[in-house]
């Protein structure tokens, strides 16, 4: 059976695995053979050397080499557990098996086998009561062993089997995904022995070296096709009309405000891209509430003063609801055709609209993926506007500007990201920060709550929601597991609902909800059919409800300090002041404490992540799940800042013909955007 594994096989083809076995790791996201092949460890256990019982002292942790000499019980909770008499050639110890019955078939007497773990002394005897053991035959290992990140029913061992007996088969089939030359010219080994040492490294060295090797090349790939995009903007000349003017001056002068001046100033940027022959391709980023929105606007009228189409794009069906209406009510007087497509846009509807768009009846239209579509096409679509652009990638930018000539492209980011970050995530763009607020906002108070005191958060929740506010309870997503995690906020939905709120309407909202149930929820919350909306941190895209001003983020030490900013930024939205209560788990230490006590003191996105990236590391500002990369490959982004801007520089030189050869570099080059790996690594990054 192995003999035929392929990549793109399914796992149940696999040797040993069988049908439960895959549904368990499917679970895991793993679905076809290569799934495995990227299924880095999360960690690593180093045993290599050795220990005796005699060397070593109580407490510390070591491997050792065991025999099981005897098996009884131990009586604990009114339990019988496994107590197992295990012995080196120094000394005598006893295993300890908790909740571990199956431990007495498995270590029977005579039996040889490794064991991890620290052990307490009880008299005169060692005793090890949390260990990890593996068995002494031919598949055990004594190297770095790999620690996978699991799900139940799926134990180390099995895992790190199937892992290898892929690896053993498939590796050498691993297409080179960076051009041969570059490849050796750096040393570095084939694709497939990179990934080989990753899961299975020889030493703590060449695990460094392989990971690099391994970072190195997804940089290149996703610098190529930066430069690739670039270069080809390069070579565009759009014809720029000189633009009225007109518009803009009805629109400053219906609006109640002034603009800020960075917003003046980001606007200024704007206006000059869009008065140059190479398109635009510019990110505007600031925090949540700076203005991004109205500045778009005014990017949009200058397109349609020329006569030209702007398509206003969002993730949500939601979110494009909300901007729709926004954008009508700020364009109302203005003699301006917006229109509204999403996937609920169905039948006749939907064609009248689609002919209206080609026909050049329709000025703004605003949507969701749905203006992706085949059949969406325009008469002269010259801006695209992005939000929240981190739900998109480089290529479906790329999908939605082809819909016309030369596009420009504005994407607008609530999600700070410093500048070591920006470029690897963001190279295509050119950046725009509105680094200030709008005056007069009554903004947000921030507390942070010991556990113990949550009573007191309850009642001022009541208070606010007896007023007729709204309140958002907060839940941490549980990276290991997506049970636990729908568990956790739908338990504590369970218990506010039915015991603290009873009074009051309560909804749940969590991540395995699809994406029209999602909807659907945030909408009733708008619409006032609930008083209170416990999530997981879902929420976080911009849904606007100004009647809720009370957030509580339990376990908030579990929370990175800008994705907490992001969430509390839903809240301060209206005429009410807002209150954002962050509770820390009883388990938390001071240290948690004082991280959190940051956002009580600062507001600014910037700073706030900043802190983030000395703290925790990027993983949280770009969100490990969602940039897909494997996680040692973010966690290291700050040190591996030099290999960014090592693959960026090659990148260019590669792609403008400055090394290698000619003819290699249209088969590469040729081969590489029909790739697999083309399309990942767009989306790793630029999604
Ligand atoms: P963002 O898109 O950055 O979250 P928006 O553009 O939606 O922010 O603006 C948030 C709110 O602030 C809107 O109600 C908008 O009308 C208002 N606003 C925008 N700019 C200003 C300004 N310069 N002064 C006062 N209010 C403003
Ligand atoms: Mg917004």
């Amino acid at each position: 059976m192995n003999m035929s594994l392929k990549l793109n096989s399914e796992i149940r083809y696999i040797k040993g695995v069988g049908p439960s076995t895959a549904e368990k790791l499917n679970r895991l996201g793993i679905e076809i053979v290569e799934d495995l092949i990227y299924y880095f460890p999360r960690d690593y256990e180093d045993r290599r050397n050795l220990k005796t019982l005699a060397e070593t002292d109580e407490g510390e942790k070591a491997t050792f080499h065991f025999k099981v000499i005897d098996q009884g019980y131990i009586r604990f909770n009114g339990r019988n557990h496994p107590k197992i008499k295990v012995t080196d050639k120094t000394g005598i110890a006893y295993l300890y098996c908790f909740n571990r019955n199956y431990l007495k078939d498995i270590l029977v007497p005579g039996t040889s086998f490794y064991l991890i773990g620290k052990y307490s002394l009880k008299g005169r005897y060692p005793i090890f009561s949390s260990f990890n053991y593996e068995l002494d035959d031919n598949n055990a290992k004594l190297g770095i062993i790999p620690v996978y990140r699991l799900t139940s029913g799926i134990s180390q061992n099995l895992l790190r089997k199937i892992i290898k007996t892929v690896l053993d088969s498939l590796s050498d089939k691993l297409k080179e995904e960076i051009p041969e030359f570059i490849r050796k010219g750096y040393k570095i080994p084939p694709r497939g022995e990179i990934i080989k040492r990753i899961h299975f490294p020889p030493s703590q060295r060449e695990l460094r070296r392989m990971r690099e090797a391994y970072s190195y090349q997804e940089f290149f790939k996703y610098q190529l096709i930066v430069a690739m995009a670039k270069s080809k903007n390069k070579e565009i000349k759009k014809n720029r009309i000189k633009s009225s003017g007109e518009l803009r001056e009805k629109f400053l002068k219906k609006l109640p405000f002034k603009l800020t001046n960075a917003q003046n100033r980001v606007l200024s940027e704007i206006d000059r891209d869009l008065d140059s022959p190479a398109p635009m391709n510019r990110l505007i980023q600031g925090d949540v509430g700076s203005g991004k929105t109205i500045v778009s606007v005014f990017a949009a009228l200058k397109a349609l003063e020329r006569n030209e189409q702007v398509a206003f794009m969002a993730p949500t069906e939601i979110l494009a609801r909300q901007h729709y209406n926004s954008l009508k009510e700020y364009l109302s007087d203005l003699n301006v055709k917006i229109e509204f497509l999403s996937s609920s846009v169905k039948g006749v509807k939907r064609k009248e609209l689609v002919l209206k768009l080609l026909k050049g009846d329709v000025d703004i239209i605003v949507g969701t993926h749905a203006l992706f579509s085949d059949d969406v096409e325009f008469r002269n679509l010259s801006l695209v506007i992005i939000d929240e652009q981190q739900k998109f990638g480089v290529l479906q930018r790329g999908k939605l500007r082809q819909k016309g000539k030369h596009t420009d492209c504005l994407v607008m980011s609530a999600t700070p990201i410093p500048r070591t970050l920006s470029m690897t995530l963001y190279g295509d763009l050119d950046v725009s920060i509105i680094d200030e607020m709008p005056q007069g906002r009554i903004g947000t108070e921030t507390h942070i709550v010991k556990q113990a005191e949550i009573n007191k958060v309850y009642d001022f929740v009541k208070k606010e929601v007896s007023e007729g506010r709204q309140a958002y309870f907060i839940y941490p997503v549980i990276e290991e597991s997506a049970v636990l995690d729908v568990k956790n906020a739908t338990e504590s939905f369970e218990y506010l609902n039915n015991e603290i709120f009873s009074e009051f309407n309560v909804a749940l909202l969590h991540g395995r909800m699809s994406e029209e149930e999602k909807d659907k929820i945030m909408q009733e919350f708008k619409d006032r059919k609930y008083d209170i909306l416990v999530s997981t941190t879902v929420v976080e895209v911009g849904v606007d409800i100004p009647n809720a001003t009370v957030m509580v983020i339990e376990q908030a030490e579990r929370f990175g300090l800008s994705n907490i900013h992001q969430l509390r930024g839903r809240i301060g939205r209206g005429k009410y002041k807002s209150y954002c209560f962050l509770i820390p788990d009883k388990s938390a230490g001071r240290e948690a404490f004082n991280r959190l006590m940051i956002l009580k003191h600062t507001n600014d996105g910037f700073k706030i992540a900043e802190w983030d990236l000395k703290l925790r590391g990027p993983g949280d500002i770009i969100g490990k799940k969602q940039a897909g990369l494997p996680s040692f490959i973010i966690d290291d982004i700050d040190i591996n800042t030099k290999l960014i801007y090592r693959a960026q520089k090659d990148a260019r030189k590669f792609v403008n013909g400055e090394i290698g050869i000619e003819k290699e570099r249209e088969l590469f080059l040729n081969s590489f955007i029909q790739s697999e790996s083309y399309k990942r690594a767009s989306l790793y990054f630029g999604g």
